[in-house]
């Protein structure tokens, strides 16, 4: 288990980063909190401090750990703020790994219950339609394929009502019916992760793992 300074720390590198990128942070991404299906084991949690967004002493720190089966323990770490609703989460394996990057073909429907750990230095891919980017502003989570599927969903969605002519209207449109495809088993998308932390994991049999230069 982590210690509550940990925590602390974590948020004082936070505010340090959103003091210089405030700006950057008016529209924050969807992923909001950790996807996690069992009750935590163990649970800490500091009410009442600073918030990097509204600067008020009002964010909330949570966290626990999730046993991730063939991955390990993941702590998973999470700041609210009960004022403006500023979220932001983060996930720590406890067992380092090499940085590597992770390719799986998505090829049926039972490929949608495969696990993924996004710590929030990995960069998301699916080729010629979308990806989440790393940075302050990014979230990390324990999810599976579907659950990432949803995320990526979410974001063209956003881009298919806000495309200002019908070709990226179109386009939204097409990438969404890909991506449903994809989910019901009946057409195929590759989806690459790429972790310099080494945080993240596709944990598949079938991933392609390789390894990257540190
Ligand atoms: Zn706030």
């Amino acid at each position: 288990m982590m210690k509550l300074k940990k925590l602390k720390n974590l948020l004082k590198e936070y505010f340090e980063t959103f003091k210089y990128n405030l700006f950057f942070y008016s529209s924050m991404p969807e992923e909001t909190k950790a996807a996690n299906s069992n009750a935590p084991e163990d649970f800490s949690k500091i009410e009442n401090q600073p918030c990097p967004m509204c600067l008020s002493n009002s964010m909330t720190l949570m966290e626990f750990s999730q046993d991730v089966p063939f991955f390990g323990t993941v702590y998973i770490i999470s700041m609210q703020c009960t004022k403006c609703k500023y979220r932001k989460s983060d996930i720590e394996p406890a067992e380092k790994r090499d940085p590597a990057r992770y390719t799986l073909e998505i090829t049926c429907e039972e490929d949608m219950n495969i696990r993924v750990v996004r710590s929030s230095e990995a960069t998301v891919k699916i080729p010629r339609m979308a990806s989440i980017e790393p940075g302050a502003a990014a979230n990390g989570f324990v999810t599976n394929v579907e659950g990432l599927l949803n995320r990526i969903k979410v974001k063209i969605e956003h881009l298919r009502d806000g495309a200002e002519d019908n070709v990226a209207r179109k386009k939204a449109k097409n990438m969404l019916k890909k991506l449903q495809n994809v989910m019901w088993g009946k057409d195929t998308m590759k989806l690459i992760i790429e972790d310099p932390t080494g945080n993240s994991a596709i944990i598949s049999e079938k991933a392609e793992i390789k390894k990257l230069k540190k």
